[in-house]
Parts: structure tokens; sequence; C-alpha cells
């Protein structure tokens, strides 16, 4: 059997039922922001529970505005984890920021205990990830933070919908990061991103920084970029976010089978353990293996 590098297609076999939204997206000629990008966002602020969710190009791009809105700039440093995405550490640099790294622990998430030690006076943001969808001690996290006056952003890029004891990841951190890109937990057609905070300063200058820094169309307040997210987008990002909660159950349902299926393996293939309270979406599946160049060669 070739198992699929993703299955997308049958995801959106029902392609149809989108077209109406799209029409009335054509209809209006709203391309660029605009009343669907404006109805997706409270929609997804409603979905999280936060004031204000900012719809942005892609996770990269929603990372990069969440370091600049707390505050970072050239010279600083940002602590994260090495074991994430490349555009995790990317968007330090490209906000001009050194990456300052702290190892995962066996949960393959940023160790909490070894913060406090990678905290200096340059430290102007912690950059934890949920990473594969699976939350990391966030609440550790933040005490750790706010011990030290040092603002937490969040890179939930592939965690929508998932939980630490009933609130969702993305809410802890004081400007946070979501991807919608197609191999997240919420994925549209293409490229797009969420930035999401309760603090209207950051919101306000987030709104205006991703749109060339224009209040309006003949006023700019600030120097800009445009990271945008498309109002397609929005529309898709729209109707999957009213079943997300039926497709993160379908990643739970699968991940309690393959849970249940591996623990015939028990020292070879080691599962990371499941704390009691944390909802993990399992953008990615993650197991250790002994003898990981066999079982490979065995799978393909
Ligand atoms: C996917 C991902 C990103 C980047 O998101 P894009 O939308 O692809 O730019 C960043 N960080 C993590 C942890 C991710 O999984």
């Amino acid at each position: 059997m070739q198992v699929k590098y993703s299955y997308l297609d049958q995801q959106f076999a029902d392609v149809a039922s989108y077209f109406e939204d799209l029409r009335r997206l054509v209809q209006s000629g709203e391309f660029t922001l605009g009343p669907f990008v404006d109805e997706f966002e409270k929609k997804f602020a409603r979905y999280l529970g936060v004031k204000h969710a900012i719809g942005t190009n892609n996770g990269t791009g929603a990372l990069i505005l969440a370091l600049k809105a707390v505050g970072v700039k050239p010279g600083d440093e940002v602590i994260t984890v090495p074991n994430s995405f490349i555009a995790t550490a990317g968007a330090i640099i490209a906000a001009g920021a050194r990456p300052v790294f702290v190892d995962c622990d066996e949960r393959y998430q940023i160790d909490a205990s070894k913060i406090e030690s990678a905290i200096t006076s340059r430290t102007r943001a912690i950059l934890p990830v949920h990473w594969a969808g699976c939350p990391s001690d966030i609440e550790g996290i933040l005490a750790i933070a706010a011990r030290h006056g040092v603002p937490v952003v969040e890179d939930a890029c592939p965690a929508v919908g998932a939980k630490v004891n009933g609130r969702s990841v993305g809410t802890f951190g004081k400007v946070n990061a979501f991807s919608m890109h197609p191999l997240k937990p919420l994925n549209v057609w293409g490229d797009g991103g969420i930035v999401v905070t309760d603090d209207d300063e950051a919101a306000a200058y987030l709104r205006l920084y991703r749109n060339h820094g224009l209040s309006d169309r003949d006023h700019v307040e600030i120097w800009g970029v445009n990271n945008r997210l498309q109002p397609v987008q929005a529309v898709v990002a729209s109707r999957l976010l009213d079943g997300i909660e039926q497709l993160v159950e379908i990643r739970l349902r699968n991940a309690r089978r393959l849970d249940e299926g591996l623990k015939a393996l028990q020292g070879f293939v080691q599962v990371p353990r499941r704390p009691a309270g944390y909802r993990e979406v399992y953008q990615l599946y993650i197991v250790q293996v002994s003898r990981r160049d066999d079982l490979r060669a065995f799978l393909e």
C-alpha cells in the first residue's frame, strides 16, 4: 500500500458547497481585506475567546508581526526551541533579532525548566511553539515570563483546536500566531495566517502594519508591509471553522487508535506522555523509535 502524502482532495471533495460563498465574494468585488476577511476575523476571535484576530498572508507573516507587535527590534534576543519548523527561528531573524535556543523535553516541546537560565538583559520575548499541534507547558512558561517581565508570543501555527485545561492555546501569550497552511488543522486552499491578541494597542498596530500602515485609502500612519489575508481564503476558513471541532475529533480518534495499536511495540516505538488536561490536535503524530533507519526502510 502506498500512503499518500496528503488527502486534501478527499477533504475538499464537496467543493461545490463553497461555490455560493465564493459567488458572493466575486459579486462583491471585495478582493483585498473587506467584509469577508472581517467576518472571518470576528468568527475566529469568538471561537478562541480573544478580543482581536487579524488575518495575515501566512503563519510566518503572523509570527513576524506578533514579534514586532510586542516590541522585538534589531539587537534583541528571543528565546525559542530548535525542534520546530524553520519558520519559527526565521521569523525571529526577519524581525531583526537573534534566536536563543532552549532544548525540548521528552514530549518534544520546549523545556520550560531550561528557559530561565537563557534569559539575559537583551531578552525581548519568549516564543514557545506548540509543536505538531500539541501544547507546550504554556502555564509554566507564563509564570517564568511574568517573573522577568518578558512578553510571551505563542507559535500556535499548527495548533488550532489545541487546549490546556479547557483554554485554547494561542490565548495565553500577549500576541500569538496561527497558520492555515494546507497541512495544518485549519487548512485553507493555499496560504493564510492569523494573529490574535487581547491587547487593543497591539491590535491597532497589527491592522496598520499588515496593510502598508494605511488607516484609510489616503492616510499612512506608519511604515508597513502587505501581509493581508486573502478574502478567498477567509471564505474557505470561515466555512471550515464551522466544522473544526468535528475535524479535531477525527484527529483525536485516529491518534488514540495509533496509541492503542503501538502499545504492542513498547520498547521499540515510544509514544510521548499525554498529560491530563492537554488537548493535543496532532498536526503530526510523533513517535520515538530505537531503530529509526530500519523502520524507515521497512515502511518504505
Ligand atoms: C507551519 C508552521 C509555521 C509556518 O506557517 P506558514 O503558514 O507555513 O508560514 C511556523 N511555525 C510552526 C510551528 C509551523 O508548524
